[in-house]
């Protein structure tokens, strides 16, 4: 989606500004799919998400004004899910552990199951190669509700490691499976995967970083270089913007990243730029678009203050 702030009347057409949103940008199909099932059952009465359903805090509040309300997870974890009030929870897309899942079931909470189907397989990988006695290793970040249900999957308990050196402490042992956080960085699971291989010539690895994370690493690339300038709307909780916020960096010097559009700042543009609005897998479409009419509008105020600055102006 282009959006052209063109110069005033009389204004030189260099000035003219372009925005334009990533059409790669967006949900990803877990996050689409937990966000669709949360409005299904808001229509049908109360409900309340397990933990935050999403990194973004803009969303959180739409999804709030729709009803939906938000019980912290380690709050569900520690106390009977009884005396929570409500009858209906979500799962987030991150999953939960088999044994919170067996908690509200016993308490006979009817939930809505917001697991994305790629989690729910890596779970069942786990959980599977637990059951044969084998060492699970996680890549990921070790307080991430995806790594607490996946571990949570392992009644043995998993290894969680988060860098190359933690994997370095891993000792020679019983047959292990190394498997990723989805949204770990696929080429440092590549690098640990590696370095674990060196020393246990028999681990078992399961590429389970997302393909659609993969994807918009490079796609994001592309489009950080395109533009003169990236404004990168998203959560500064989400794991995945951080991830896309620093490879906008890499590509373009000139990217900002923010979480509303009140954040933007008009020093940011200069005449006849080309500005590329982009965001998380969970950035909402309609913040993209509501940053990138901010950016039109900000860009405006700021090619006219420029023209008085410079004496051009009508
Ligand atoms: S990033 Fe991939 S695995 Fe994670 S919720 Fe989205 S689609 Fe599912």
């Amino acid at each position: 989606m282009k959006l052209e702030q063109r110069g005033r009347e009389g204004q030189e057409p260099s000035s003219a500004l372009t925005v334009d949103i990533d059409e790669n940008a967006g949900f990803c199909a877990g996050v689409a799919r937990a966000i669709a099932l949360a409005e299904g059952a808001l229509a049908k009465g109360r409900l309340a998400s397990i933990g935050p359903v999403i990194h973004n805090p803009a969303e959180v509040v739409r999804l709030q004004q729709k009803g939906l309300l938000t019980i912290p997870q380690e709050e569900v974890e520690s106390c009977d899910p009884r005396t929570l009030g409500v009858r209906r929870v979500l799962i987030r897309s991150h999953g939960v552990s088999e044994s919170l899942r067996a908690r509200l079931a016993e308490a006979g909470l009817e939930v809505v199951d917001g697991t994305c189907p790629i989690v729910r397989r890596v779970q069942q990988l786990v959980k599977d190669y637990c059951a044969r006695g084998y060492r699970v290793v996680v890549f990921g970040k070790k307080d991430h509700p995806e790594v607490l249900g996946l571990v949570g999957h392992c009644p043995q308990g998993a290894v969680v490691v988060g860098s190359l050196e933690e994997a370095g402490k891993i000792a020679p042992g019983p047959p292990t499976v190394l498997v990723a956080q989805t949204t770990a960085p696929e080429a440092r699971f590549h690098e640990v995967a590696a370095a674990l291989r060196r020393r246990l010539p028999s681990l078992e690895v399961f590429n389970t970083t997302c393909r659609s994370v993969s994807r918009r690493q490079e796609s994001i690339a592309a489009f950080a270089r395109a533009h003169d300038v990236v404004v990168f709307v998203g959560g500064k909780e989400s794991s995945n913007s951080r991830q896309l916020f620093d490879i906008c960096q890499q590509n373009n010097k000139r990217s900002f990243w923010v979480e509303s559009a009140d954040e933007v700042q008009a020093g940011w543009f200069g005449p006849g730029e080309a500005v590329g609005i982009t965001g998380g897998a969970s950035t909402p479409r309609w913040l993209l678009e509501r940053v990138a009419s901010h950016v039109a509008h900000v860009a405006r105020t700021c090619g006219h203050e420029k023209h008085i600055k410079g004496g051009s102006a009508e």
